[in-house]
C-alpha cells in the first residue's frame, strides 16, 4: 500500500486541501489518502484553534465523496501537543511495516521541519511532501536530497485564514469549502466575529 498522510489543523478543511491530496495521489500513485487532523497544533499559542471534534467532523463531511480518502483520529486522540513523529508511529502500527508512507502538508509548515521532534525518524518513516500555493518560492528546508518533495498546488490560493476572515466579515465561503463544510460552519457557528458560548472556539493551544 501507498498511504498519504495528510497533517493540518484544517480549520477549517478547504477545496485547496482535497485538490492537493488528489494531486499528491496522483502524482505518486497512492491507494489512498488519510486525513489527519492536529490535535493540539502546538505552535499556534497566538491565536484560538476551533475545537478538535468540530475540525475533525468538517473534515469527515469534507471527504465523505471520495472513497480514496479516509480520515484519522490519532492525533486528536492522543493527549498533548501534536508532533508529526507521534502521527507517523500510530500509522506505521496500524498500517504494518509493508505500507510506504508520504507524509503531506503545507510546504510553510515543512519549512520549520529542522526544529521538529525527531526530525530524522520523521524522515525515515515517510516521504515528505511539502504543498504549496502559486507565487510561493518553493524551497527544501534543508533536508537530504530525495527526502522532500515539493509541488505547487494552484487550488492552494484557497486557505484557512480567508475563509475563517471571510466568515467573520459574512462574506460567501460557497466554492471555497465543500458545501457540508458551509453548512457545518453555519449550524455550529464558527469564526463568526465576537461569538462566546458553546460554539465558539473553546481551547487554545497550549506548550
Ligand atoms: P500551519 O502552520 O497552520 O500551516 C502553514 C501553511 O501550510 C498554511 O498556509 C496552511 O494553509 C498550509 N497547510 C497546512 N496543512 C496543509 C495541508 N495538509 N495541505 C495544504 N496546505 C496546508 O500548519 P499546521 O496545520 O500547524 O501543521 C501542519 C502539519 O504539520 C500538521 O500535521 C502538524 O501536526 C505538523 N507539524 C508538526 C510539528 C512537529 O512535529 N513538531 C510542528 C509543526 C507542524 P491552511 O491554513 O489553508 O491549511
Amino acid at each position: 500500500m501507498r498511504v498519504g498522510v495528510m497533517g493540518g489543523t484544517f480549520d477549517p478543511i478547504h477545496l485547496g486541501h482535497l485538490a492537493a491530496a488528489s494531486e499528491v495521489a496522483h502524482h505518486f500513485n497512492l491507494d489512498t489518502v488519510v486525513f489527519v487532523p492536529a490535535g493540539s497544533p502546538w505552535q499556534k499559542a497566538d491565536r484560538e484553534v476551533s475545537p478538535a471534534e468540530d475540525r475533525y467532523l468538517m473534515t469527515v463531511v469534507a471527504t465523505a465523496a471520495d472513497p480514496r480518502l479516509i480520515i484519522s483520529r490519532v492525533d486528536i486522540d492522543r493527549p498533548g501537543p501534536t508532533y508529526t513523529v507521534d502521527t507517523l508511529r500510530d500509522l506505521r502500527d496500524e498500517w504494518g511495516g509493508d505500507a510506504d508512507l508520504f507524509f503531506i502538508t503545507g510546504a510553510d509548515a515543512l519549512n520549520d521541519i529542522l526544529g521538529w521532534r525527531d526530525t530524522d525518524e520523521v524522515q525515515r518513516l515517510a516521504h515528505l511532501v511539502g504543498v504549496t500555493r502559486p507565487g510561493h518560492t518553493l524551497a527544501n528546508p534543508g533536508l537530504a536530497p530525495g527526502t522532500i518533495t515539493l509541488l505547487e498546488v494552484p487550488a492552494l490560493a484557497i486557505s484557512s485564514s480567508d475563509v475563517r476572515a471571510r466568515v467573520a466579515e459574512g462574506a460567501p465561503i460557497s466554492y471555497l469549502v465543500p458545501p457540508g463544510v458551509e453548512s457545518y460552519i453555519a449550524k455550529r457557528g464558527l469564526y463568526r466575529a465576537g461569538l462566546t458560548g458553546a460554539a465558539a472556539p473553546t481551547r487554545r493551544a497550549t506548550s
